[in-house]
């Protein structure tokens, strides 16, 4: 349990947001009339006079042992792995990759396991977090988006929040579980957490403004990283950020200008394939086609098994090379994020 001690804005404040470590998970948001969402940031309006708050507890910003990735399991050496895709052809097509998130999602709400599901929707360029109640808000939501929608910002305002599935970054995950178990004045019952791997996030106003120089007035209609050399056509570099419009052409941004324009907050994160999710579900690095799926509570595992029993999902169990890949990218995340915390990020005696 998570105590909540004195001060906690001026501290949130001065820990993270002063040293440009907020990841806009939008944990501290949603019930404090301070702190306020706007676009891709949380903003703090004024400061609180109040000595205890929930906003400090929820942060996964604030060190704790696990926040900072010091104690993290090795995760991928104990859950279930899979490759897997939708079944549904159109849902495919819709996805950013294999359309399993949207396939468990669409499955769930239609078997009356979840109420509805927080999802980003809005475009490619600006998400906006929304509580989707119906199988086609969920699919109006396909597609990755890689600024933040700072959606756990909405779970607190959810009376059926236990009813829920959340689809949540690394950080979001753990911010959920955080508000989930920390002695707050109104806490939350969990949701389902549907995870998304994140080797991290871009800054929304820096990629709008990197975007209008390549895009010429062309409606950007999707974003693709390319997520390995395997499948790149020798016509993207590994890293590059790939760019769609309306009109059916593409252009690229390069990886030096993606990681100008990367978030500040995302240097310390070393979750690459959130470890705190119920089911974690990423790209599957040799075939974009096809997502890579990690199974990793109890409740994911049930949920899983009876989407799968229902031809929701095609999966397969996960190559062991594709594993190999994995625990090496997750090792490199852990290892920059050290790193990073070496640099100055608050440690837990800065508390
Ligand atoms: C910032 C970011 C970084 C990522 N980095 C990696 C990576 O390094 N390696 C990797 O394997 N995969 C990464 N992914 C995940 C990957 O891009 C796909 O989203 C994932 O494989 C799911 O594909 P799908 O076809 O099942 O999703 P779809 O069926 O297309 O559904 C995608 C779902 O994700 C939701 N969503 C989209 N953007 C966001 C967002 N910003 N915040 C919360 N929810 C969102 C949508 O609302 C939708 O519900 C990243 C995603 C994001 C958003
Ligand atoms: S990381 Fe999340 S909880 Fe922490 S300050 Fe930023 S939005 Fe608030
Ligand atoms: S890299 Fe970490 S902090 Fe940044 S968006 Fe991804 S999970 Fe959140």
């Amino acid at each position: 349990m998570h105590s909540v001690e004195p001060g906690s804005l001026q501290r949130l404040i001065r820990l993270v947001m002063d040293n440009d470590l907020c990841t806009s998970c939008g944990a501290c948001a949603g019930t404090c009339p301070y702190l306020r969402v706007h676009g891709d940031r949380v903003v703090a309006l004024d400061r609180c006079t109040r000595d205890t708050g929930h906003c400090i507890a929820a942060c996964p910003r604030v060190p704790d042992a696990r926040s900072l990735g010091e104690l993290l399991p090795a995760a991928t050496d104990v859950a279930p792995a899979y490759r897997a895709r939708a079944t549904d052809e159109a849902m495919r097509k819709r996805a950013q990759n294999g359309g399993v998130v949207s396939a468990l999602l669409c499955w769930a709400l239609s078997a009356k396991r979840i109420n509805g599901a927080l999802v980003a929707g809005g475009d490619a360029m600006r998400p906006v977090a929304r509580v989707a109640r119906s199988v086609e808000e969920i699919l109006g939501a396909q597609g990755a988006k890689y600024t933040m929608a700072p959606l756990v910002a909405l779970l607190h305002r959810l009376p059926d929040a236990g009813e829920i599935a959340v689809v949540a970054l690394p950080c979001q995950a753990t911010a959920i579980r955080r508000i989930a178990t920390a002695v707050v004045p109104r806490p939350i019952r969990t949701p389902l957490i549907i995870g998304m791997h994140c080797a991290g996030a871009l800054d929304g106003g820096a990629l709008r403004q990197s975007v209008h120089g390549v895009a010429r007035g062309r409606r950007v209609v999707r974003l693709d990283f390319v997520p390995s050399a395997r499948d790149d056509q020798a016509r993207y570099a590994r890293g590059a950020l790939r760019l769609e419009f309306a009109s059916g052409d593409s252009a690229q941004l390069t990886p030096e200008q993606t990681d100008r324009i990367s978030r500040a907050g995302c240097r310390p994160c070393a979750d690459l394939s959130a470890e705190d999710a119920d089911v974690s579900i990423g790209v599957d690095p040799s075939d974009p086609s096809h997502n890579l799926v990690q199974v990793r509570t109890r409740r994911g595992q049930e949920l899983w098994a009876d989407a799968v029993a229902a031809d929701a999902i095609h999966a397969f169990p996960a190559a062991p090379e594709t594993l190999a890949d994995l625990r090496g990218a997750e090792q490199r995340k852990r290892s920059r994020a050290r790193l990073a915390i070496g640099d100055g990020t608050p440690r837990l005696d800065d508390l």
